[in-house]
């Protein structure tokens, strides 16, 4: 059989893969991280000026790109923060966005975005007293914004919540006020994807390139899609024997799982040079690197945001015990009935990223 025109065309073409997400530029990162470990913000303390002035340049960026308030009318989330050990108190605010969701029903669970956007403030001593926190944790935070800004432009049947967490350097004070007041019923959030230190690729350990971590790897189904993820976006979803439990408890999706929610963390490095130091400046982010975890993450998202299965605890494990007892008390018989009676995904619903464009 002679060879046709469009056969060879087929098999000329290059292997590599099309940008999932071609929206999410790393000038733009870069710009958003600029800003948020900029000296004018001095540190993010909770509670500070800075950190309010990071809240209002978030709420603004999600207002941008289209997003609606996440609590009610509101974009935030207020809380009356009070200080341990003497530290100053005062009202402080969480920052909540949503990419509604295209499914009449589906539309009212949410799939949870997070990140901490509060750092060390500013110390006393010689040279450098401001603890400018780009990797941790700006890096996240703009995170969410370029993720949402991507969602918005092909919604998802589940809505989409973005929260940008105050506190955690307090003792993951956010996350948990987030847990006690929360702006929808926690029993329609069916898994928290939680964003920390994406930025760097200079881990203690070594070069981290197109790979990230997630805290326990092994505890939850919501790890399959996050790898789906990463095989079309060229990011190694790994399993760090030690780091993976260890710091499964150390970042804001301790409380959402703590409540049930199958929930994780996300980090490209766990330990890095300028770990909680002065110099965790902006150019030191490998901003190309963080384009792509970007977008295995909005891939991941939008994954699990179109499944017709809801993420669950591993059954059989030790480690996960608490968390599944936990997640039976706080969505019951409902994930029986609600989160598998829908139509199976066609073709095209597959391909989040080519799902229906929005309206706007
Ligand atoms: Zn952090």
């Amino acid at each position: 059989m002679p060879m046709t025109a469009a056969l060879f065309a087929l098999l000329i073409q290059p292997s590599i893969q099309q940008d999932a997400w071609p929206q999410i530029e790393a000038s733009s990162i870069l710009t958003h991280i600029k800003y948020l470990a900029s000296d004018e913000l001095k540190g993010r303390n909770t509670p500070s000026e800075g950190l309010d002035k990071a809240a209002d340049y978030l709420a603004d960026e999600f207002k941008k790109a289209g997003l609606k308030p996440g609590n009610g009318d509101s974009w935030f989330l207020e809380a009356n923060y009070t200080g341990r050990r003497g530290g100053a108190s005062g009202p402080v605010k969480s920052v909540v966005a949503v990419v509604p969701g295209t499914d009449p029903q589906l539309k009212e669970e949410y799939v949870l975005v997070s990140a901490h956007y509060d750092h060390l403030g500013e110390r006393q001593g010689e040279g450098d007293q401001i603890y400018n926190g780009a990797n941790d944790n700006a890096s996240g935070t703009v995170g969410l914004i370029e993720a949402g800004a991507a969602l918005m432009k092909t919604r998802p049947r589940r809505s989409v919540m973005f929260v940008a967490l105050w506190g955690e350097e307090k003792g993951l004070r956010g996350s948990r006020a987030f847990v006690q007041d929360p702006p929808v019923p926690l029993s329609q959030i069916i898994a928290n994807i939680n964003l920390e230190q994406i930025g760097r690729t200079d881990d203690n350990e070594g070069p981290r390139v197109e790979a990230a971590s997630i805290t326990g790897y092994d505890y939850t189904t919501l790890t399959d899609r996050l790898i789906e993820a990463g095989k079309k976006t060229g990011v190694t979803i790994e399993h760090h024997k030690r780091n993976s439990s260890m710091f499964f408890m150390r970042s804001d999706n301790a409380a959402f799982a703590a409540a049930g929610i199958p929930a994780h963390t996300i980090s490209t490095c766990y330990i890095f040079p300028d770990y909680h130091r002065a110099t965790d400046h902006w150019d030191k982010i490998d901003a190309s690197n963080m384009t792509k975890i970007v977008e295995m993450v909005t891939d991941g998202i939008a994954i699990t945001a179109n499944s017709k299965d809801r993420p669950t605890w591993v059954e059989g494990k030790d480690a996960t015990k608490r968390y599944r007892e936990a997640f039976k008390e706080l969505y019951g018989d409902k994930i029986a009935a609600k989160g598998l009676s829908f139509s199976p995904l066609s073709e095209q619903e597959k391909r989040p990223n080519l799902l229906i464009p929005s309206s706007k």
